[in-house]
């Protein structure tokens, strides 16, 4: 038995979702001709409360059309120190947007109304690059699955109210913070300019990310994809695992939740984990003691079938999913409690 805690990306269709695939009408969705699509598209539109919802290949492409929908180059952005549009889309802020990124230090991957207020260059003081837009992350990933608080989110609106600013959200892993806060998509849809949602994480689709804005924000949304080689053919196909998986995987997601807490809990009395980040979904992130050798620690997993990720900074992850069974979580369990490093 094998059990893959690197990510909720891992995750294979389950029969009911092949089903699915095997079953949607398709199209050519570059004639805009896919009716899967279109049913995706809308779904998402009605579930946020949102003008335009656009499928997407991946999380980093929705992100990445998202600054350049917001921004015209030389501009920059405000995000967390550990976001992943500056961390991990291969620098593509600055090379499909010409956009620079204000780093904030935040609080696991959080910032504040207040950081971002302070952040916001001058307009008038033409030296500086022109602040255009906020981007969020929730729940973040290089944060340990923290969810924010929602009234920091409605003043960081304010704030960009305020100053003239675009909203945008990495919410790659969204439907994990609405179900661990009980929060409706709705409140979120009416907060921000954009929201990016994955399909492929905790959703369990193979491929898929949706992004959704009001129409001002989404006008030219298609050009972009376009731009950025995103428009596809008969990919209804796998817009069919994503409609599933945000029709019948958002629930569940709860069980990933738990077990998630399940492990934080018993890691925590481990002899050689110096620290575990709170959990809040269905990301855990632990160290290990000093002196310990992560090397050994996740070759040891290895051989014991335990597939782990290491984030740097001697920070090791480990995410549970759809794919991660009841048998797996006991077994997991039991290895924590039995390694001896
Ligand atoms: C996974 C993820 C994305 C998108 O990643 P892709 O692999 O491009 O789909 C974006 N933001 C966050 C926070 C993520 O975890």
């Amino acid at each position: 038995m094998i059990i893959d805690l690197r990510s909720d990306t891992v995750t294979k269709p389950t029969p009911k979702m092949l089903e699915a695939i095997l079953n949607a009408k398709v199209g050519d969705d570059v004639f805009g001709e896919d009716s899967t699509v279109t049913k995706l598209e809308h779904y998402m539109e009605e579930l946020f409360g949102m003008d335009t919802a656009v499928y997407f290949p991946t999380g980093s492409m929705a992100n990445q059309a998202a600054i350049k929908l917001h921004t015209q180059p030389g501009d920059e952005l405000i995000c967390d120190i550990w976001a992943h549009v500056y961390n991990f889309e291969a620098g593509g802020a600055s090379f499909n947007s010409g956009v620079s990124c204000k780093l904030i230090q935040g609080n696991r991957g959080m910032i504040t109304a207040e950081q971002v207020e302070e952040s916001i260059n001058p307009p008038d003081f033409y030296h500086s690059p022109l602040t255009s837009l906020v981007c969020l992350e929730n729940t973040t990933n290089k944060g340990g699955g923290a969810c924010y608080d929602f009234n920091e989110i409605l003043k960081i609106r304010e704030v960009c109210n305020k100053h003239k600013l675009g909203f945008h959200l990495d919410g790659a892993r969204l439907m994990n913070a609405i179900v661990a806060k009980g929060h409706t998509p709705k409140q979120y849809g009416e907060v921000f300019d954009s929201i990016s949602i994955c399909l492929s994480k905790g959703l369990g689709a193979p491929i898929g990310t949706v992004l959704m804005g009001n129409t001002e924000v989404m006008k030219k949304a298609r050009r972009i994809r376009k731009v950025f080689g995103g428009a596809m053919r008969q990919i209804g196909f796998m817009a069919a695992a994503g409609l599933y998986g945000i029709t019948k995987n958002v629930e569940r997601l709860q069980e990933d939740h738990q077990k998630a807490k399940e492990i934080e809990e018993t890691l925590i009395s481990q002899m050689y984990v110096s620290r575990v980040e709170p959990v809040e979904t269905n990301i855990i992130i632990f160290y290990l003691k000093e002196g310990l050798s992560q090397e050994l620690f996740l070759s040891k997993m290895n051989d014991l079938g335990v597939k782990i990720s290491s984030m740097g900074q001697g920070k090791l992850r480990l995410v549970t999913h759809l794919d991660y069974s009841p048998e797996m979580h006991k077994r997991f369990l039991e290895i924590i409690n039995s390694v001896e490093l």
